[in-house]
């Protein structure tokens, strides 16, 4: 019966996770994206915060490096990511080498601090591949805030999307202003 159990935990663990990086993957962070909506839809006043993450260059790395070499990288980055977060927070797989993270109740100038420390700590992190051989990337990171104003009049089943777009388009302009930022 025990390890019968093990298998289903096991199980439910891998519904919920990344087996790459172990961290969340795209189905939970959907689901906790409803609830943070919602749980900002419910009093005038509470914010959440959404940030998006990169990798720059990152098909280079495979490139040059090989794909083994590039899950190490999307690995290394998932743990600088997991660091970073505290215990509400959600930093999930968003798909390929793009990374999400939900902050409930946090303002963008905050959601900004956390996103300079992953750019930074990203920045500084020696990655070692097979053969001696040290890498570094950066990342670019793009952020979205939604803000109950107007208990009355906000009632947007949207707004998931709306969040993930906005911060996409921060992100695409963190590209073109020339990454790492
Ligand atoms: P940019 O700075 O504009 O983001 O350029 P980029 O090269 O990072 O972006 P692009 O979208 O062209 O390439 C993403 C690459 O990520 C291509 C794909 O092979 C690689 N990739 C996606 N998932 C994985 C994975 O699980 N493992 C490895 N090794 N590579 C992956
Ligand atoms: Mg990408
Ligand atoms: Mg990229």
């Amino acid at each position: 019966i025990e390890s019968t159990c093990d298998m289903a935990l096991s199980i439910l663990r891998q519904a919920l996770r990344d087996a790459l990086t172990d961290l969340y993957n795209r189905r939970f962070f959907n689901e906790q994206m409803k609830k943070a909506v919602a749980n900002v839809l419910r009093h005038e006043g509470r914010t959440m915060s959404l940030v998006m993450v990169d990798i720059d260059w990152f098909k280079k790395v495979n490139d040059i490096y090989g794909h083994q070499a590039g899950d190490k990288v999307l690995r290394e980055l998932a743990e600088v990511l997991k660091n970073a977060v505290r215990k509400e927070d959600t930093a999930a797989r968003y798909g390929g080498e793009e990374f999400t993270i939900i902050l409930p109740g946090t303002e963008i100038e905050r959601a900004g601090e956390v996103a300079e420390r992953i750019r930074k700590t990203v920045e500084e992190t020696r990655i070692a591949l097979d053969g001696d051989k040290i890498i570094k990337v950066t990342v670019s990171l793009g952020m979205s805030m939604f803000v109950n104003e107007d208990l009355t009049s906000y009632r947007n089943e949207k707004e998931v999307e709306r969040l993930i777009a906005r911060a996409d388009k921060a992100l695409y302009d963190a590209k073109n202003a020339g990454r790492n930022r």
